[in-house]
């Protein structure tokens, strides 16, 4: 990519670039090192690096399990699970920092973290109450314990790092678990606190998920949430790129565990990533796209264990491919409901009523079709389906079915092709398709299958659309 010599916000050939590293980056020394290793490569090219980092791999699902045991009284298993991260995290400290006395300093403050987490859980298991702000609470240990190890490692390794508490940086609303960024403070704090490091020549090193209320309070952006801090930040900073270093090579034409045949995208747009992230493809958070879209910051994902594979880039806008589809993406476990008014056809209203009970449960809606008299709509089976029926059934006749899967094609190249839907059809058409929409976006084409089609619709598509592959697009030589 080219250097953006001096950018009209003051970036004064900073060139700052964040990078973004996940949980599998990050989740023991190997993987430290390995990170290190890229982030230098970086400040070596000339680079400003601000670096991102999740929890350790598995850490959050793990400190989620132990809030999960102290609310449901069971204190000893709280407590054993929080005894195990503290090995973990202390044996990994042991491992990358070789100088004794930064060691013995930073597994001093490794078992403060632990001992007031050890603290929380107690009162957890006293109270039996695991509210949204405690849960937020007891799962930021992971990045907080993360990135501070990191900044460590690097500082061994020879890069001039800074750790930044990322509550400092990323402030939000109060709505914990999934709160919602205050950009204009975002970018204020972001000035004040990342800037001036980078500037002299130093590498914030951040925790991502995490964030703060205004009032100091902690919260977080919702599971998964790193790639989001990335795009916070980099869009505050107005860096040139954002780099996503997750563990695959980058977006695929499909999973290449269900389809060995699958190709890297080489370039995406924007609407077209935002469109796979949503619909199931786990390389990066939906999120991540908008604080990059609006400020036209390109985003890369990249591979931490294969560095010298050029990823896949996100632009705002993708050239032109020969071929219709980018790649097939697929949801599953998701469960069908069909609501069949039984009295009377639709009525005026009665939509409105429907989507107020998912609204209620704060229930997505993954596709909606409906007829004279009923309304079928996807949701993810893992929602409070039983509490959503119950409330539906007092509008109309209520039916679940589970076990269902969302295929999403995505391409900015089906705008306006006509037939398309008839090829998609005829490459599966041994597979009983339960539902169809054509998004009103025109970038993608889904429907609903049974879940155990899925994998074999999957790799039929795949041969239909991608036998001849558009290099310009798709990395073909790996083929
Ligand atoms: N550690 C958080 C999670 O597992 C955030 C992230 O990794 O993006 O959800
Ligand atoms: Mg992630």
């Amino acid at each position: 990519m080219k250097a953006s010599p001096q950018s009209s916000d003051g970036n004064q050939r900073m060139n700052l670039v964040v990078m973004k590293f996940g949980g599998t980056s990050v989740e023991d020394t190997a993987a430290i090192g390995r990170t290190a290793a890229i982030v230098a490569g970086r400040v070596a090219a000339g680079k400003s690096p601000v670096v991102v980092v999740s929890a350790m791999a598995k850490v959050t699902d793990q400190l989620l399990r132990a809030a999960a045991a102290a609310s449901q009284g069971d204190r000893a298993g709280a407590l054993a699970i929080s005894s195990r991260l503290r090995a973990r995290h202390r044996d990994t400290t042991a491992e990358l920092v070789k100088d004794a006395a930064a060691c013995a300093e930073l597994t001093n403050w490794i078992d403060k973290k632990f001992d007031s987490l050890d603290e929380v859980l107690r009162g957890l298991a006293a109270i039996l109450e695991l509210t949204p702000r405690i849960s937020d609470l007891i799962v930021s240990f992971g990045e907080r314990l993360s990135s501070r190890m990191v900044a460590a490692a690097f500082g061994e390794r020879g890069i001039d790092a800074a750790h930044v508490d990322a509550r400092e940086v990323i402030i939000t609303d109060s709505q914990y678990q999934k709160a919602l960024p205050q950009d204009d403070i975002i970018e204020k704090r972001a000035a004040e606190k990342l800037r001036p490091l980078a500037a002299q020549g130093k590498v914030p090193v951040l925790g991502g998920f995490i964030a703060s209320n205004e009032a100091g309070i902690t919260t977080t952006l919702g599971r998964g949430g790193s790639d989001f801090t990335g795009a916070l930040i980099g869009g505050a900073l107005s860096a040139e790129a954002i780099e996503i270093w997750t563990d695959v090579d980058g977006i695929m034409t499909s999973d290449p565990r269900v389809c060995p045949d699958a190709l890297r995208v080489k370039i995406i747009s924007f609407e077209e990533a935002a469109e796979l992230a949503y619909f199931g493809a786990k390389v990066l958070h939906p999120a991540t796209i908008l604080p990059a879209v609006k400020k036209n910051i390109p985003v890369l994902v990249l591979n931490s264990r294969n560095a010298a594979c050029e990823g896949t880039r996100i632009t705002s806008l993708a050239p032109h491919c020969k071929s219709p589809f980018k790649s097939i993406a697929v949801k599953k476990k998701l469960s069908i409901i069909d609501v069949v008014a039984s009295r009377m056809l639709m009525t005026h209203g009665y939509l409105r009523q429907i989507f107020e009970v998912f609204d209620k449960h704060r229930c997505p809606v993954d596709m909606v079709s409906t007829s004279e008299v009923s309304v079928s709509l996807t949701v993810d089976s893992n929602q409070q389906l039983p509490a959503i029926t119950a409330d539906l059934s007092a509008l109309a006749d209520v039916k679940l079915e589970g076990k269902k899967a969302l295929v999403c094609m995505v391409g900015e190249d089906i705008r306006g092709q006509n037939g398309m839907a008839a090829q998609v059809f005829s490459a599966i058409k041994h597979i009983n398709v339960r539902m169809i929409s054509q998004g009103a976006s025109e970038i993608n084409m889904s429907f609903m299958i049974e879940e155990d089609d899925a994998d074999e619709a999957v790799r039929s598509l795949h041969a239909a659309f991608f036998k001849d592959p558009d290099p310009a697009i798709f990395d073909v030589e790996a083929r």
